[in-house]
């Protein structure tokens, strides 16, 4: 049995920025991650991503990032200036150390794959996009193609693939098909229901910066102010396939949790026929696709933008009674039952989860001090 003051489950964003601002105050904490690098996440994510967010507004406490790096970062950037982080505080991580179920006595015990941990306070920080969400739909298994979920795509090339099917409308989707389309591949998009779609820039300014901007107004009210403007900007694309959802991005982000589309050129390619837009999947039989308005098409890859969850309940197996059935702690709610049990990284929001972490993490470490 190890004792720690403070055990930080994960070692991604959000597990660095806590352990960083313990430190900062003079307490100590040891980081376990059940994969053998930081930013594990970050190593998984296809090849072509980039920061949506400015890079001004998506760095940790206590360190920008480099002036060298463009205004939004690549994913091999953000790992590097995670690693940098990491070794530049003196954050102690054991890596290959996965927690397995976190109870209370007196004290609160993490059982892991390297034996048990007893701490004062723990800080889960694994993430919202922790477990792949893969749906299911009839004959699911009689598809001969290649079937896969986004965190499982690396690139276009290396999907080898002429006609391609990404299910999904998020992020995740709209790249993945933008990639497909811009490789000269044949790309269909499954898209179940009525989207929210942003630009990454508006008069210059990247969308989360205008958020930040707007944060301390209603949802509603900058829903209705910025209808217009994202009206304009693409215009009706029910032609296409897409009905645009009665709910704006933002109510949708605070209501739901779903980020909208953030488009870099995913609308350009669904208007010049480049990418066509279908109903959610019905059925699959060999390689063709059937879908919900009758249509069937012969695809040879799927890929399954169909975003993660949490998965809390798989380290905390009363999550949900505790939780009220949710997936994820109520929002804003660091440390629910103010018991020494604190949860940083699972507050969707529109103003970048990079920038929130370390918010979280500054109050997280402020209430950690204070005991
Ligand atoms: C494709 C994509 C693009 C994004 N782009 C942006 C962006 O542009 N700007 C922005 O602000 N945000 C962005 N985000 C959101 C968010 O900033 C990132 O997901 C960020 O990595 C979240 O940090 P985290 O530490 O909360 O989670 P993660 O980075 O997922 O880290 C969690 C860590 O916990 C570990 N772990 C999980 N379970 C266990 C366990 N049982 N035991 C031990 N370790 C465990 C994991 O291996 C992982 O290393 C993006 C997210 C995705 C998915």
């Amino acid at each position: 049995m190890t004792t720690v003051e403070t055990i930080i489950i994960g070692a991604g964003p959000a597990g660095l920025a806590c352990a960083a601002a313990l430190r900062a105050r003079g307490r100590s904490s040891v980081v376990i991650e059940k994969e053998h690098t930081l930013a594990a996440s970050w190593h998984r994510h296809y090849d072509r991503l980039r920061l949506h967010t400015h890079k001004m507004h998506s760095a940790l406490p206590g360190m920008p990032m480099p002036r060298s790096f463009p205004k939004y970062p690549s994913r091999l950037q953000i790992i590097e200036y995670l690693e940098v982080y990491s070794s530049s505080h003196d954050i102690e991580v054991r890596f290959g150390v996965r927690a397995t179920t976190i109870s209370k006595e007196k004290v609160w015990t993490v059982d892991s794959s390297d034996g048990a941990f007893q701490a004062r306070n723990v800080i889960v920080a694994t993430g919202l996009a922790n477990m792949p969400i893969r749906p299911n739909w009839a004959g699911q298994e009689l598809f001969t193609g290649k079937l896969l979920h986004s965190s499982e795509f690396r690139n276009a090339a290396a999907l080898d693939a002429r006609r391609v099917l990404v299910v999904g409308f998020g992020n995740s989707a709209g790249e993945i098909a933008l990639e497909c389309a811009e490789a000269g591949l044949d790309v269909g998009m499954s898209v179940r229901g009525p989207v929210n779609v942003v630009p990454l820039e508006l008069f210059g300014l990247t969308t989360a910066t205008i958020a930040i901007a707007q944060r301390f107004f209603p949802s509603r009210l900058v829903d209705a102010l910025n209808a217009p403007i994202l009206r304009l900007r693409f215009g009706d694309l029910t032609s296409f396939g897409l009905q645009r959802a009665k709910k704006g991005p933002l109510t949708t982000i605070m209501e739901r949790a779903r980020t909208p589309l953030i488009n870099i050129g995913t609308v350009e390619r669904i208007r010049s026929g480049d990418i066509r837009v279908f109903t959610g999947i019905s059925g699959t039989d060999g390689r063709r696709v059937l879908f919900e308005d009758g249509r069937s098409e012969v695809f040879d890859a799927i890929v399954l933008a169909t975003g993660y969850r949490p998965a809390l309940d798989t380290l905390l197996p009363d999550f949900r009674r505790r939780f009220g059935g949710a997936d994820a702690p109520a929002r804003g709610q660091l440390q629910p039952a103010a018991d020494g049990l604190y949860f940083c990284g699972f507050n969707a929001v529109a103003t970048g989860l990079l920038r929130e972490v370390g918010k979280e993490a500054r109050k997280i470490a402020a209430s950690i001090d204070s005991k």
